[in-house]
């Protein structure tokens, strides 16, 4: 094919422009994202570990292929009614939490420190995503990550996650809200447990992940204000990679 002289005048325009803006971004600020700049398969470009990681979240979950949890792990879940700030991170909306609320997971304490959500769910149950899974990111005293996940299915009343999933704050913008932790929580509290990782960048290995599935959980019309804003915050799933996924009563 015959390049004319405009065309490679027009293809070095762009390349000097892409160049321009490659030079306007922040040193080591990479922007990944979803479904636009840098999406889930090239996140290694941002935290290597993304790609590298042997231990990476979300996963397929199987209740034909988990194993029965044995002995039990004791599941201490102390939470309370507490009031948060509601941000829009630019990925998800997170509410930051005041301490006092916390787990304790295999004699680990984890202190809760937000929620913030995804849709659809990042975790799938026997092949199928639920709309909508939050995720309460705890931290122990020597830096382990514990993360209950709940896979929000919709019911019809208002929920407890009312407060936080509709009147969301726009970019840069803060709200206080007031959050019934407590109320937040499925009526059964039967889980998934599994090593895992953050599923955002940097994907930071070494988190115990809870989930649990939550019927009713929040109302078609609060799901609903949410992926208005976020149609698409979910990672794919990733191999386990050998490891063994638990269920717990
Ligand atoms: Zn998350």
């Amino acid at each position: 094919m015959r390049m004319t002289r405009t065309c490679v005048m027009a293809l070095l325009a762009v390349a000097t422009w892409a160049r321009a803006a490659e030079q306007k971004k922040p040193e080591g600020e990479k922007h990944w994202g979803y479904t636009h700049g840098i999406t889930p398969p090239r996140w290694g470009e941002v935290s290597p570990t993304c790609t590298t990681g042997v231990h990476q979240s979300p996963v397929a979950l199987s209740t034909k292929q988990a194993k029965a949890q044995s002995p039990a792990q004791p599941l201490e879940l102390s939470w309370n009614k507490v009031t948060g700030e509601l941000v829009d991170t630019g990925h998800s909306e997170q509410v930051n939490l005041p301490p006092g609320s916390f787990i304790s997971y295999g004699g680990t304490r984890y202190e809760l420190q937000q929620v913030h959500f995804h849709s659809p769910s990042e975790h799938s149950v026997d092949g199928k995503r639920a709309p909508m899974e939050a995720h309460f990111v705890h931290r122990s005293a020597d830096g382990k990550l514990a993360v209950v996940g709940i896979l929000l299915k919709p019911g019809s009343a208002t929920s407890a996650f009312a407060p936080v999933l509709t009147a969301l704050p726009a970019p840069g913008e803060k709200r206080t809200v007031e959050v019934d932790l407590p109320a937040l929580l499925p009526k059964s509290t039967r889980h998934f447990a599994y090593a895992g990782s953050l599923t955002t960048p940097p994907c930071s290995e070494e988190v115990q992940w809870i989930v649990m599935l939550g019927e009713d959980a929040a109302s078609k019309p609060e799901i609903a204000g949410f992926r208005a804003k976020y149609p698409q915050n979910a990672r794919p799933v990733q191999p386990l990679k050998g490891r063994t996924v638990e269920i717990a009563p």
